[in-house]
């Protein structure tokens, strides 16, 4: 490998191989907690465990840091297999934290054996006080030196469900002085009665995430164990326990969360959005969720590519969510056909007056012009069809190669065709061009010798489909929602979706609904995909992206 381009978590693997540390193994985890959907950031994080281990020859599990029983379920776990996979990845093991509560247990007792944990009876507010202040040592619990024996027998009482929730916990006895809070006799027990999705009644007692992660880490002998920075202080946590316990010793190693402009990408946030229903679901195509850009046409690629063009990073730092979109258009520009639809509540309608009535033919048009093994496809062409309304202006500015009245235009993959005549309603709006066609310019064999300047798009009336459109935008206005001061659910955009009636090509709904294509380029207006609220009678597509930024300055 090229040392240069190694990122700091690649060179620490790369010297741990080098010299020979864990045996030349290397084995990392990805640590969900099944409390809702993964988001982007989660992606970044699956993409850097699995990535890794594929690049050093090793493996990665899927373990379910499952040790709140409150907040989690199995609708969060089943989604987040789906959405590993869907990105593209294989887990060696599927593993449970839950499946870890015995073990831990007896790690719990461990450490009161060997005096350094003990149960305490103070509420929570007292522990609190008792920490103080990072610049002055805190103050010792009164039940700080129970003894062993009465320790272990609180402790055991408390597992056999003897006491309320919050009555006791049991404290890790490590330095009430350390300058490290996390250091202040951070609790690792609590009591909770409450039913856990996988292990039900058994436990009212739960291990708290520093008494349960690395702990897990170390029973599955994870050689190198990633998480995110504001874990960088639990560190010297983490090893006090691999020290103590004289466990497998995985390294903990931090690197910057991804936060992405425009949206927020807290599970917490997330989850009050779909319950206050400001969006219909964790599957939203707003939402930064996997399963909302996975509808709203995002691929797996792209975002693997996403994650491998943003890096790994030791300083937190917002990225512009213009450069997923990057990732995708470059993706999408190589694969998905142009196709032709008219997005517009009130499509113009085109009569070309010289073209016989009832007449059709089928034009071949190519699919892709990146790609000349794409294809063609036909595409029905008639006497009338569907412009959309901004294509044609009655009063042109200059440099206007669109469609004004004597002006020519060629229908893509068709006809050159003139503006003879402008037909309005009583309100003065216009309903209807009346155009002529020149016979010479079939795209193909065009021997008119006519040139002209613009192309535009359109739709054959008789054969047009009719869909429902979503236009979505930015879930939020403001560039850094979590970052404001103000309530998150106030910075939400009122126009991140907007719904419009289109007239679509009839080969395009054939090919969505078949599953032979997924993704298209509406030519001129974006890339599409058809969603799944899509019924018989009509298809309904999400606008993925636009074709160029639209934000851009
Ligand atoms: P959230 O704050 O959104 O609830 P979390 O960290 O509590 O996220 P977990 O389910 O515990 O969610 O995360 C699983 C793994 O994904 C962890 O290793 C975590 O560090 C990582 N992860 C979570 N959010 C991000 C992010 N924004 N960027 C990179 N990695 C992340
Ligand atoms: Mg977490
Ligand atoms: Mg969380």
């Amino acid at each position: 490998h090229a040392g240069g381009s190694l990122n700091f978590i690649e060179q620490i693997v790369e010297d741990d191989l080098a010299t020979g540390k864990n045996g030349g193994r290397i084995h990392t985890r990805f640590p969900p907690e099944p409390n809702g959907y993964l988001h982007v950031g989660h992606a970044k994080s699956i993409c850097l465990n699995f990535g890794l281990a594929d690049k050093y020859g090793g493996q990665t599990n899927l373990r379910f840091d499952d040790t709140n029983p409150v907040t989690e379920d199995t609708e969060y776990v089943d989604s987040i297999k789906n959405d590993v996979r869907w990105l593209g990845f294989e887990w060696e093991n599927e593993f449970y934290a839950s499946d870890y509560f015995d073990q831990i247990y007896q790690f719990a007792e461990t450490l009161i054996q060997k005096g350094l944990a003990y149960v305490d009876d103070s509420t929570a507010e007292e522990i609190a006080a008792q920490k103080g202040t990072p610049t002055e040592p805190g103050r010792p619990s009164q039940y700080r030196d129970r003894p062993v024996d009465e320790n272990l027998d609180l402790f055991r009482r408390m597992k056999a469900g003897e006491y309320p929730d919050g009555a006791k916990v049991l404290r890790a006895k490590v330095d009430m002085a350390s300058p490290n809070m996390q250091l202040r006799d951070p609790i690792i027990y609590r009591i909770k009665h409450a039913h856990h999705h996988r292990t039900g009644d058994t436990w009212c007692i739960y291990p708290m995430y520093d008494f349960a992660h690395g702990q897990s880490d170390a029973i599955e002998h994870i050689t190198h164990s990633l998480c995110t920075l504001e874990f960088e202080v639990h560190r010297p946590l983490y090893e006090w326990f691999i020290d103590k316990l004289e466990i497998f010793p995985s390294r903990q190693i931090e690197f910057a969360r991804l936060n992405l402009t425009y949206t927020v990408m807290s599970k917490r946030k997330l989850k009050l959005l779909v319950e206050e229903g400001h969006v219909t679901g964790w599957d939203d195509p707003r939402m930064p969720t996997i399963a909302g850009i996975r509808r709203r046409g995002y691929t797996p690629a792209s975002l693997r590519e996403f994650a491998d063009r943003i890096g790994i990073a030791k300083r937190d730092n917002l990225i512009d969510v213009g450069l997923l979109e990057f990732c995708l258009r470059e993706e999408l520009n190589k694969t998905t056909h142009r196709v032709m639809a008219v997005l517009d509540e009130k499509p113009l309608k085109l009569v070309i007056t010289n073209y016989e009535v009832g007449r059709e033919e089928i034009m071949s048009i190519e699919n892709n012009p990146e790609d000349p093994s794409a294809g063609e496809r036909n595409v029905p062409f008639s006497r009338e069809v569907y412009i959309e309304r901004d294509d044609f202006l009655e009063n042109p500015p200059k440099k206007f190669f669109r469609l004004f009245p004597g002006g020519m235009v060629r229908l893509k993959g068709a006809y050159i065709i003139k503006c003879d005549e402008v037909v309005k309603d009583n309100a003065g709006e216009i309903i209807e061009l009346r155009c002529s066609y020149i016979p010479e310019s079939r795209s193909g064999s065009d021997t008119s010798g006519i040139n002209v300047k613009g192309t535009i798009h359109w739709v054959s009336v008789p054969h047009a489909v009719e869909a429902e459109v979503r236009l979505y935008d930015r879930l939020f206005s403001v560039e850094n929602p979590a970052a404001d001061e103000r309530d998150f659910k106030d910075l939400l955009n009122p126009n991140s979706l907007e719904v419009v009636r289109a007239f679509v090509e009839p080969a395009l709904v054939d090919a969505a609904r078949s599953g032979a294509q997924t993704n298209f380029q509406f030519m001129r207006k974006g890339y599409f995909i058809l969603d799944q609220d899509s019924t018989a009678e009509r298809p309904v597509f999400n606008r993925t992206v636009t074709l160029k930024d639209a934000w851009a300055k």
